[in-house]
């Protein structure tokens, strides 16, 4: 019989939480594997921020994070915070900019944050190796072993940092959820988010002509809202706003948009009344607002509507204006799905999950981190937070 060849810990995927997790734990003197079956290492955060990878945030709450478990992501997003990355990401000389709203991107690469943790992962000793199919695992003398395509390994901690379903030609799988069941625990249900949404019929046809025009709105589902740009899509509506609300929205649910969300439209129609204006109302919104929009938005509602004087309008057409501006309120018939959501949301149920060591509550060699968990961040860096946080948190114990 050939010897296993054995480590103290096995990560399976080296993304942004495995990596993290592999480092820190090598350097605390474990001898650890990193297993992926992709060619590459960390391919979502080479693709991450439009190559700019936004690695963190300034202002990471529990708020900004969604999960049947609302408390569980708290112990790990205050051990390990924002500014200890940016601490770690200081020691490497990484030059940086915030964004807006303290979003931290980098300013150069992607491949400068992998860099930095392929770097922490060489300091710890972690061997890395891809192109690696894993077959099977099977638990063994208070251990596991992994038999993949090319080799069979045995370990003592096992952990998964698999990610979530979003992208699968970069890779993504479901098996983390496949190893959680096969030691018996639960996923709560997964879905894209921060995913664009599809329209149909009539409205599918406005978005299509509209297709490239983006404006700052505030749109609201669920009782959250969020105040960013729309872009209006040939198959719906995408941009920031609409990636962070569908984090919220289930099937079936309806939006509501403000186009103008910073203005009223009841107080600018009784100013233009006031002074007089003879300029048409297309002319008149199109300073606020882009005109092909205007156009496009005056039309749904009256094709005559758009020459009008403000003094021609009737009460019910000032009525319908600033229902359709301030409150068009439209049920999305889908997303564009896994192929490009940035995220999973549900994942393994946290329930089972500890919050201090991240490993299974039923089996203390188990471990999850990253995406895998049924936890979901906001647009805007609040994703690899927790991947760092997590596998920085896990890390310490595997
Ligand atoms: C286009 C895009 C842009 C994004 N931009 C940002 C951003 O700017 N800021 C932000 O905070 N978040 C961003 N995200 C989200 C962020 O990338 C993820 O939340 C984060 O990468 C999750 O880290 P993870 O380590 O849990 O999983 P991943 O980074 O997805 O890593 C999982 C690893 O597991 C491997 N794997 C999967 N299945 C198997 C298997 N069966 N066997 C072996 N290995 C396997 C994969 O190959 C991969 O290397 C973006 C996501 C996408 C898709």
């Amino acid at each position: 019989m050939t010897r296993l060849k054995q480590f103290d810990c096995i990560v399976i995927g080296a993304g942004a939480a495995g990596l993290m997790c592999a480092g820190t734990a090598g350097q605390r003197g474990r001898s650890v594997l990193v297993l992926d079956h992709a060619n590459k290492v960390g391919k979502k955060i080479l693709m991450s921020g439009g190559g700019r990878c936004n690695f963190t945030n300034l202002y990471v709450e529990p708020e900004n994070y969604l999960s049947a478990n609302e408390h569980f992501c708290k112990s790990a997003l205050s051990r390990y915070t924002q500014y200890d990355f940016l601490e770690l990401v200081a020691r490497y000389d990484l030059a940086y900019h915030d964004k807006g709203a303290g979003q931290l991107f980098c300013d150069d690469k992607a491949k400068d944050i992998l860099n930095i943790l392929l770097a922490e992962c060489d300091l710890g000793g972690v061997a890395i190796q891809t192109d690696t199919p894993i077959k099977t695992i099977t638990e063994q003398d208070e251990g596991f072993i992994i038999e993949t395509e090319v080799g069979d390994y045995r370990c003592q901690s096992l952990v998964i940092a698999t990610g979530g379903l979003s992208i699968p030609k970069m890779g993504a799988t479901n098996f983390g959820y496949k190893i959680a069941q096969q030691f018996s625990l639960s996923i709560n249900t997964t879905e894209p988010a921060l995913v664009p949404f599809t329209l149909s019929d009539a409205w599918l046809t406005v978005a299509q002509k509209l297709s490239g025009v983006s404006l700052d709105v505030s749109v609201s589902c669920a009782n959250q809202a969020f105040h960013e740009a729309l872009l209006f899509t040939h198959r719906g509506l995408s941009g920031p706003a609409i990636l962070q609300i569908s984090n919220y929205w289930y099937h079936s649910d309806e939006i509501s948009i403000d186009f103008l969300p910073d203005t009223s439209l009841v107080d600018l129609l009784e100013q233009w009344q006031a002074a007089g204006e003879k300029t048409s109302l297309k002319n008149l919104l199109g300073y606020h607002l882009p005109k092909r929009f205007v156009l496009a938005w005056l039309s749904q509602l009256d094709s005559a509507l758009a020459d009008k004087q403000v003094k021609q309008l009737s009460n019910k057409d000032s009525e319908q204006l600033v229902s359709a501006f301030h409150h068009w309120v439209i049920k999305p018939s889908g997303t564009e799905g896994y192929r490009t959501a940035e995220v999973t949301r549900g994942g393994v149920n946290t329930d089972s999950i500890s919050s201090k060591t991240f490993a299974a509550k039923t089996n203390e060699n188990l471990y999850f981190v990253g995406e895998v968990l049924d936890v979901t961040g906001w647009l805007g860096g609040f994703n690899f937070q927790w991947a760092w946080a997590s596998g920085w948190c896990a890390g310490q114990y595997v």
